[in-house]
């Protein structure tokens, strides 16, 4: 929860990161899909909208910049804050995420997205690697049959080339090469006994993030405890990349906007997700308090290792 009284509950963290999934839309149809908002009453995607996402992202700035009075509302003392563009999947809009990312650079932002990588050309590369700090690609499978069986492949059944991928990349670095480079994986019913070292050294990312399925919008594709520890125990030797997070690790730990501009969580208990106002009329302070966030559980993802924590 947000402290009420921050005084004895300072605690620690080198980057705060708001992620604001801009839009449902996908060309993916990953089964376990959490990318499902019930947007219909308060209206539709607000980052179509230059005015309004500029409106939000300045308001997000006021109440989250690393400033004494917001280390003290929220318990928790930060240095630099990130804005991570996330979806559905966010590149299906290039050029307003390129938009989007300048703007919020422009006002103090640090800018990630994280991406399915379908849609990431060389030429929208080009753009976008110089307002951003991290890359964030979802890669669940290096296999092509078990990719498909997710449901990471487009409506003509096209599936991500690695091959090409690991191409633009390399082409990232080289135009900003500060930028670094977030592996997620969603571990699975279809993945948990794939090995995936071999993609993952290629890729040579700064982190690799490993997520439990969480069973909140549907428990198809769930996993088993054990499994979950397999996984882990197969790729132990890039611990030093790794970041696991198990299912309560990822409750209420999150800060998140969905695509009408209001905060929300996600919880274990009732299946959905809970909402707070729009945060353009009732302002991000109000919004931000009608959800549940644990500072400690924030805090809790950051450790020793500064590579990691930054990301
Ligand atoms: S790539 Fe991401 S947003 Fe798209 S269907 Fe899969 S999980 Fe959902």
């Amino acid at each position: 929860m947000i402290p009420r009284d921050a005084k004895h509950t300072v605690t620690t963290a080198g980057e705060l990161v708001i992620n604001w999934h801009l839009t449902e839309a996908c060309n993916y149809t990953c089964r376990y899909c959490y990318s499902k908002w019930h947007t219909g009453r308060v209206g539709k995607e607000l980052f179509r909208n230059p005015a309004a996402s500029a409106a939000l992202i300045n308001e997000i700035f006021r109440q989250f910049a690393p400033t004494p009075q917001n280390h003290n509302r929220l318990g928790l003392k930060w240095d630099s804050l990130r804005l991570s563009l996330a979806g559905g999947e966010p590149l299906l809009y290039g050029q307003d995420i390129v938009r989007i990312a300048e703007q919020a650079n422009g006002i103090g932002f640090k800018v990630s997205i994280i991406s399915n990588g379908s849609c990431l050309t060389p030429a929208l590369m080009t753009e976008l690697a110089p307002k951003l700090s991290v890359l964030g690609l979802s890669l669940d499978s290096a296999n092509p049959e078990t990719n498909r069986e997710i449901g990471r492949a487009d409506r003509r059944s096209h599936i991500l080339h690695l091959n090409e991928l690991t191409a633009t990349i390399q082409h990232g670095r080289r135009v900003n090469p500060r930028l670094r480079l977030k592996i997620n994986t969603v571990v699975n019913a279809l993945n948990f006994t794939e090995d995936m070292t071999p993609l993952i050294r290629e890729l040579s990312p700064d982190k690799w993030k490993i997520l439990r399925m969480l069973p909140v919008v549907t428990t198809d594709l769930a996993i088993a405890d054990f499994e979950f520890a397999q996984y882990l125990d197969r790729h132990a030797a890039l611990n030093f990349l790794i970041s696991a997070e198990d299912n309560s690790d990822m409750v209420e730990s999150y800060i998140m906007i969905d695509p009408s501009g209001r905060f929300f969580q996600n919880s274990m208990n009732g299946g959905s997700y809970r909402y707070g106002a729009p945060i353009l009329d009732a302002g991000a302070e109000a919004s931000f308090r009608q959800i549940n966030w644990h500072a400690e559980k924030f805090q809790a993802r950051y450790t020793d290792d500064n590579r990691i924590v930054s990301l």
